[in-house]
Parts: C-alpha cells; sequence; structure tokens
C-alpha cells in the first residue's frame, strides 16, 4: 500500500516538524525537498497534524467520479454514522449522501459486527495465540513496518469495506459497470480502494474524505429519509470502550499505547491474552481525523442509536470475510536473532555519528542515519558535521 500524504513543495518551511513526529522515519529531506519512503509510511497521519503550513496532505477521490460508472454504491461506516444520534437524522444522511449523486446508500455495520464477531471467535479457537485483529490498515502496516514477527499473528480477516464491496459486485453483476465508494474517516481508510492511490488490487474504486463532502451532505440534510435499520454490534464496533469483548481480550488505543502494547507482545509479555484489538486512534474509530464531532459526544450517539430496532450481524461464509488486503508483505518476518545484529550494526554506526541530532543530514534523528548507513544507503560522509571535522583536520 502506498503512502497517502502528499507534498507541497512551494507550502513548506522546512521546519522539519514532519520529521520529528514520524514514527517509522519515514520522511526525510533530500535535495531541498520533503520526501516520503512509501515502504516506511504507515499513513497514521501524524505528520499532517504536525504541519502547521499545508505542505502535507491527503486527498480522497471527488464526486465528479461518479459519471464513470452506470451504477454507483456509496458505502458508510459506523464512524460516519456516529454523528447522529436518533435514527431519522440517520437515515436523513443517508438520503443526503444519496442527493449527491449515488444509486444506492448502503450501511456496513452488519459487516463491522461480524468481523468483531470472528476475530473473536478465532482467539476462542486458537487459544493463547495472542492474535491481532486485523480491520485498522495503520495497525497492519505498522507491524509489518516495525514488527514483522507479528504478522503471523494477525488475524487476516478483511476490511468490512472490501468484504461489502465484494457483495455488491457479486449481487449486482447485471447493472453494468458498477462503481464502489466508501466513505472514509481517518486517512489509512483512504488507501483501501483503486483511486485516489493507485491500489488496483482492492474492490473500492474510490475512497471519498469524509471531511470534503461534509458540506454538502450537510446542505442536503432535512430533505428526505431513507429507510436505515443499523447493527449494534457493527456501531459498537468502533470504540474501545463498547465493543463486545472476549474473555482474555485486550483492547487498546492512541499511537503510543498501542506501540507499546506491540513491543511487549514482540517480546512474548502479552500471551496471557488470546486477542489485542488496537486502535492508533484515541477512542477508536470515533476519533477518526476526518471526522468533525468530538468522539466522546458520538460515543453517546451510538449508545442512543443503539436502543432502536437492530439489524442482525451479517453471516456471510468464511471464505468471504478472509481476504489478502491486510498485509502487504508476509515475508518480511525477520527473526529476533536478524533483529538484534541490526540494532548492533546500528549502535557502532551511532557511535561514530556526534548525536546532535541536528537534521542537516535530512533525518531526524542521528540513530535513523545510523540506520542509513547500517543499510549502506548513505556513508558517514553524508553528515555534515563529520564531513566538516574531516575537511577541517585535512586543511590543517
Ligand atoms: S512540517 Fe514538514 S512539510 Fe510541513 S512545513 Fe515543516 S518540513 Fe515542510
Ligand atoms: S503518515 Fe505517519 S508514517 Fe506516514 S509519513 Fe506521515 S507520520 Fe510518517
Amino acid at each position: 500500500m502506498k503512502s497517502v500524504v502528499t507534498y507541497t513543495l512551494s507550502k513548506c518551511v522546512k521546519c522539519m516538524k514532519c520529521l520529528k513526529v514520524c514514527p517509522t522515519n519515514a520522511v526525510y529531506i533530500e535535495k531541498e525537498r520533503v520526501h516520503i519512503n512509501h515502504d516506511k509510511c504507515i499513513n497514521c497521519g501524524k505528520c499532517l497534524s504536525a504541519c502547521l503550513n499545508q505542505g502535507l496532505q491527503a486527498k480522497g477521490s471527488t464526486l465528479v467520479d461518479i459519471q464513470s460508472y452506470d451504477y454507483t454504491v456509496c458505502l458508510v461506516p459506523s464512524a460516519l454514522i456516529s454523528d447522529y444520534k436518533t435514527k431519522e437524522q440517520v437515515e436523513e444522511l443517508f438520503y443526503a449522501i444519496k442527493l449527491l449523486g449515488f444509486d444506492e446508500v448502503l450501511d456496513i455495520t452488519d459487516i463491522e459486527g461480524q468481523v468483531a464477531n470472528e476475530a473473536i471467535l478465532l482467539s476462542e479457537i486458537e487459544k493463547g495465540k495472542s492474535l491481532i485483529s486485523s480491520f485498522c490498515p495503520v495497525i497492519n502496516k505498522l507491524i509489518e513496518v516495525k514488527f514483522p514477527m507479528l504478522l503471523s499473528s494477525l488475524t487476516a480477516i478483511d476490511y468490512p469495506s472490501e468484504i461489502a464491496a465484494r457483495q455488491v459486485r457479486k449481487n449486482y453483476s447485471n447493472k453494468g459497470k458498477v462503481g464502489i465508494f466508501n466513505c472514509c474517516e481517518c486517512i489509512a481508510k483512504l488507501n483501501l480502494a483503486k483511486y485516489p492511490y493507485g491500489n488496483h488490487n482492492f474492490e473500492v474504486d474510490h475512497a471519498l474524505a469524509i471531511v470534503d463532502i461534509f458540506p454538502i451532505i450537510k446542505q442536503n440534510m432535512k430533505k428526505g429519509k431513507i429507510p436505515v435499520t443499523l447493527c449494534k454490534e457493527g456501531l459498537q464496533s468502533c470504540n474501545p470502550t463498547m465493543m463486545k469483548l472476549a474473555e482474555n481480550h485486550l483492547v487498546a488505543d492512541s499511537f503510543d499505547k498501542v506501540s507499546n502494547i506491540l513491543e511487549l507482545a514482540e517480546f512474548g509479555l502479552l500471551n496471557e491474552f488470546d486477542l489485542l484489538t488496537l486502535f492508533p486512534c484515541f477512542n477508536g474509530c470515533l476519533g477518526g481525523s476526518l471526522l468533525w464531532g468530538n468522539s466522546y459526544l458520538t460515543k453517546n450517539n451510538i449508545h442512543q442509536l443503539c436502543k432502536d430496532k437492530e439489524k442482525p450481524i451479517s453471516q456471510l461464509p468464511f471464505e468471504e470475510i478472509y481476504g489478502e488486503s491486510t498485509i502487504d508483505n508476509v515475508n518480511d518476518m525477520r527473526s529476533i536473532q536478524e533483529k538484534l545484529a541490526f540494532f548492533s550494526k546500528v549502535n557502532k554506526q551511532l557511535e561514530q555519528l556526534p548525536g546532535y541530532d541536528c537534521g542537516a543530514c535530512g533525518f531526524a534523528s542521528c540513530r535513523i542515519m545510523a540506520e542509513e548507513i547500517a543499510t549502506s544507503k548513505k556513508t558517514l560522509q553524508d553528515c555534515r558535521i563529520r564531513k566538516g571535522e574531516a575537511n577541517h583536520y585535512e586543511s590543517k
């Protein structure tokens, strides 16, 4: 999966804030401009929040793309529904989305419910294996980039939007060219579609950033309703304090805490848990960066919505909910010995570097520069301070 972060040179003041916050060291400066390493970027969005100059952005598809299809379907996840307190408002929301030009608007709460439930069932079957729920692309990519030894712990259940899109393709094969759009609450989910980032292995065609279409949706509210019945388990699955729990189930939110949990899991210190469900955003998907609501209030909305008549969780067969789109590279399972050998190589290089973390080399810290030297992408000569010292002594 590619990075969704795009860069505008004319807006960048080279303040290096984005370099400093990136948890995977995917950002660097070379030839006077910021670069994103697509292999390392996990689409967490931290650099976007840190940039005060709009030098970095993530954009979704546009509504113009609707015109390329004979029949269009818009998928709506729980996180988006959470901004509304009553069933009537949700029905108005669905009508407002339909007015954007879609032929059909589908809630995917029943599939979200099945995905959450299936992870619990799997953890009961595979007790003692500390499985990790695979519904969040940031967590999956973080594991791939920083904790590859945990790749085999991912449940490999597909993303709800992908499962829903496969059903739409199957059921609507008589409707000509079907376009499937997904409304996204966070930047990472913009990547779970063919466009705009060119991920051709996805069934969802287009990802729409909800923040981009919200002003039009707001204008369209109160113009009509579409009957909607929501699935309680799906609605609750988007928040760590509301979701259904397995017996030995650890649920956590917020990026730093989740990273710490993965570190502990990698060293086998969480084996008492059968299932780990990790949300990089505070308050889970309700805290998605593209949403406008306060996640405490939207949690209350979910409580209210759960009182209504509910749709049961979907009962799709096993083979329809498992997929290969959750992780990119299952082969990168470096052993702990290989990792330790690499750390010792990096530490040796680090001893040669000044340790000022000045950023003059274009990387956020001397440790990252040491990693670049250890993997032969850079040499000690690329450190401006060491190079300056060498030149100084040579000239004496
Ligand atoms: S945060 Fe990064 S992209 Fe934004 S202005 Fe600073 S260096 Fe440029
Ligand atoms: S989105 Fe996250 S991982 Fe990607 S470059 Fe920005 S801070 Fe780094």
